[in-house]
């Protein structure tokens, strides 16, 4: 029954019920995984302190360093799902902060755990 037309032209004020359970049901695995990703991070840290030659120790500081950035990635990140979830339990889930309009739902299921509608976003990065 529904054309397309009619369902791009259907901008519902906020997300129904159904997807806000599925949004949730996303962030939740989302936190899962990064929790234990950077659990992982923290157990390979500890093996870090050996160093044999000046290349070598070149190479691991180096690879220390990018682990600490992809760390300090993951920590955002799972701050950011964190906050999605509490949002949603306020109900204003899928607002954006800067312009409080509606966050489209094609980007939150690229990032759930977005902040920002698409314009923002743009504008903020
Ligand atoms: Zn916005």
């Amino acid at each position: 029954m529904t054309r397309f037309n009619d369902w791009a032209n259907f901008t519902p004020m906020t997300l129904n019920k159904k997807q806000l359970i599925e949004f949730e049901e996303l962030l939740r695995e989302n936190a899962r995984k990064t929790e234990s990703q950077l659990q992982k991070f923290e157990q390979n840290i500890d093996f870090g302190g050996d160093i044999d030659h000046f290349d070598e120790e070149a190479d691991e500081a180096e690879e220390f360093a990018n682990r600490l950035g992809l760390q300090k990635v993951l920590q955002e990140q799972l701050e950011r799902t964190y906050k999605a979830l509490e949002k949603i339990k306020k109900g204003n889930y899928g607002i954006c902060e800067k312009c409080q309009g509606e966050i489209s739902t094609k980007l939150l299921d690229i990032d759930p755990a977005t902040n920002y509608c698409l314009k923002c976003k743009q504008l903020v990065s």
